[in-house]
């Protein structure tokens, strides 16, 4: 237990991990959808969406879905049709054939590959980035050269290499969906997320920056493939008086109620950016000589700051085991660990979580592979040494907490929470 613990006043209302943040704008569209009557999946909202989501990522088109796994799943579809033809009804577009994927992000990024019968292949996440490493990404094309797709997400909104990995797939003649759901209006050289992808895919997810309550956008530069992404999600519907139907149709898209909150949250945007980075710096300030680290920013990257998070120093956690789904640790004097801040964070009613848990260790993709950065190829049962580097993402999930990161939390509350963190290490 907290060795503080009843020692800090609780919150009287929870401080969240990233909670929905609307501006009044919202509603406004909103009531116009519904009293012009336009409450499905056709309307102003939607095409308006189509061309903020456009713009401001500065790709050609954008598809507005009912979420991001949604478009992460039509962005799968495409690359497969488009890399190994159009497959037989009842066959997957990347049916048997295996993908490198992000191992440190949600399974929304990859479970897409699965839907369309791709393989997984892991790549281990960059220490210094928290995200795929372009080495560890090279290894693995050197391991399996008939690879041809890639798909890697941006990690809480603090983007790493995804322009190397986007030359890295152009090198070997792969094809990139980016899944930028965490760093919608975060930059790399200048350059924003989700325009790295031959296909990207953002979200309005209720947790992330913007938010249209749920909803995404699939991004592309290709006129067709935007044109068939919107079909899909339709029913694929052809164009003839009945049903008629050619190909495999999904029922993904976008409300038009839905895309009214998109709509009026865009413009608030960089407003949200500025005040989760004002979170960030206040943690790194606030944090100065305990034994941690906050998530790291890529040197020519720009985050939009979604989620702040923390690394303790190896030395000092103290020692904390987790089952697949229990964990117990053993305080330490002048040590601490993920479990402990946790439990200090809940006490005073606030929001933290741990680190994503990497792919690789999820039972359900335990037995694919995961490359490292010296090009090794492993299974899980192999996969993590206590306090071996090799394994990158085992390593940052024991040691990395998400700490709470609302853009409503105020100054005193989040000095209550950094007051709480450095108890847990006295
Ligand atoms: C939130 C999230 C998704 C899924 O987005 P939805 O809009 O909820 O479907 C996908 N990938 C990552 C990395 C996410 O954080």
């Amino acid at each position: 237990m907290f060795k503080r613990k009843g020692e800090f006043k609780p919150f009287e209302s929870k401080v969240w991990l990233a909670s929905p943040t609307m501006h009044g704008e919202e509603l406004k569209y909103v009531t116009e959808a519904y009293e012009t009557n336009w409450m499905s999946t056709v309307g102003k909202n939607i095409n308006e969406v189509e061309k903020i989501a456009a713009e401001k990522a500065g790709v050609k088109y954008a598809v507005s879905l009912s979420c991001c796994t949604a478009a992460l799943h039509l962005c799968c579809k495409l690359a497969g049709e488009r890399l190994y033809g159009k497959p037989a009804i009842s066959h997957g577009a990347l049916e048997g054939k295996r993908a490198f994927c992000s191992d440190m992000t949600f399974d929304a990024t990859l479970n897409p590959v699965v839907y369309e019968g791709g393989i997984p292949v892991f790549i281990d996440t960059e220490a210094d980035s928290w995200n795929m490493n372009p080495v560890a990404l090279e290894k693995a094309f050197e391991l399996y050269p008939e690879v041809k797709l890639v798909v890697s997400a941006e990690l809480y909104g603090f983007p790493g290499r995804m322009d190397e990995i986007k030359r890295i797939c152009g090198k070997h003649g792969a094809l990139l969906i980016e899944d930028a759901a965490e760093a919608m209006g975060a930059t790399i050289h200048g350059k924003q997320c989700g325009t790295f992808g031959d296909y990207s895919a953002v979200s309005y997810n209720g947790n992330k920056i913007i938010t249209g309550s749920s909803g995404g956008c699939l991004l592309t530069n290709s006129i067709e493939d935007a044109n068939k992404a919107r079909k899909w999600s339709t029913q694929a519907r052809e164009n003839a008086a009945w049903y008629q139907h050619e190909e495999l149709g999904y029922n993904y898209r976008m409300s038009n109620v839905i895309a009214g909150v998109v709509r009026g949250q865009y413009g608030y945007l960089e407003e949200h950016i500025a005040q989760k980075k004002a979170v960030y710096e206040r943690y790194r300030e606030g944090l100065k000589g305990l034994p941690v680290k906050m998530n790291p920013i890529t040197e020519g990257t720009e985050p939009n700051y979604w989620l702040s998070a923390l690394i303790i120093d190896e030395d000092a956690m103290c020692k904390q085991v987790r089952g697949e789904v229990d964990v117990c640790y053993r305080p330490e004097e002048g040590k601490s660990c993920p479990t402990e801040i946790l439990e200090a964070i809940s006490a005073i009613n606030a929001e933290g979580r741990p680190i994503w848990k990497p792919m690789h260790m999820q039972p359900m993709y335990r037995m694919h592979e995961v490359v490292g950065r010296d090009g090794s190829l492993r299974c899980r049962t192999n996969a993590y040494i206590e306090g071996s580097v090799v394994d990158v993402g085992a390593d940052i999930f024991a040691r990395g907490v998400c700490l709470p990161s609302d853009n409503k939390m105020t100054a005193e509350e989040q000095d209550r929470i950094i007051e709480v963190i450095r108890a847990c290490f006295e």
